[in-house]
């Protein structure tokens, strides 16, 4: 019989935790990755793990504290000499919230997971709205990944982006049909007690509720 499990990478963030509901509801064996690499918002594991005991799945948080600290510190996300930027996505001052080759650090560990598991396929939820910002969310990237991957063990483990054309309004519109429970979702880069309302995770998330026509139940500060 052909494997039904799947990795998926879960920040805690509405794409992601979307796709999991995603691909649970497509049958998938599934298995979450969480990774807390020093990010500013590192609360947002703690909405994965509510997902993951919700929908009763595995889950494991990999601490790579050291690596974000030591190693990819070039980020507002892990180092705390650079603000958060405030404002919309499309602004160039967004690229400080870039974590250095943060996908493919993710990604290879996702996949070495997989081939201990004996699962065939990673799922990970980069989508159209962060292509302008995040190199390593760009098609290309996804693309070369995918090979990559493929070649990675001697049986061959699948990469799937499936969101890849979707914007964040697609996906809530999506995530709603499914049923997801976004209380459960964190998205703030600032990390703070509520959701701050103006960093560019915020509003982009703003941005996609009001577009999907569903109200966000988060509160903001
Ligand atoms: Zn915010």
């Amino acid at each position: 019989m052909v494997s039904n499990k799947a990795v998926i990478i879960l920040s805690g963030g509405m794409d992601s935790t979307t796709l999991l509901y995603d691909i649970l509801n497509q049958g998938y064996e599934v298995y979450a990755l969480s990774i807390n690499y020093n990010q500013r918002h590192s609360k947002e594991l703690e909405f994965a793990r509510k997902t993951c005991k919700k929908l009763n799945i595995p889950h494991k948080i990999i601490d790579l504290i050291q690596a974000g600290k030591e190693l990819l510190y070039r980020s507002a996300l892990t180092s705390e000499d650079t603000q958060v930027p405030e404002g919309n996505y499309k602004e160039e001052n967004m690229k400080l919230t870039v974590v250095p080759n943060r996908n493919m650090i993710f990604l290879s560990l996702a996949v070495g997971y997989a081939i201990s598991l004996r699962a065939k396929k990673v799922f990970y939820g980069a989508h159209a709205g962060d292509h302008a910002v995040y190199p390593d969310c760009r098609k290309e990237f996804v693309e070369a990944m995918k090979r990559a991957i493929s070649l990675a063990d001697w049986e061959p483990v699948e990469l799937e982006a499936p969101y890849l054309d979707l914007d964040k309004g697609d996906i809530v519109k999506k995530g709603a049909q499914l049923g997801v429970d976004y209380s459960l979702t964190w998205t703030c880069y600032k990390g703070q007690d509520k959701a701050c309302g103006k960093c560019g995770a915020c509003n982009e998330r703003l941005e996609a509720f009001k577009k999907a026509g569903i109200p966000d139940p988060i509160i903001y500060k």
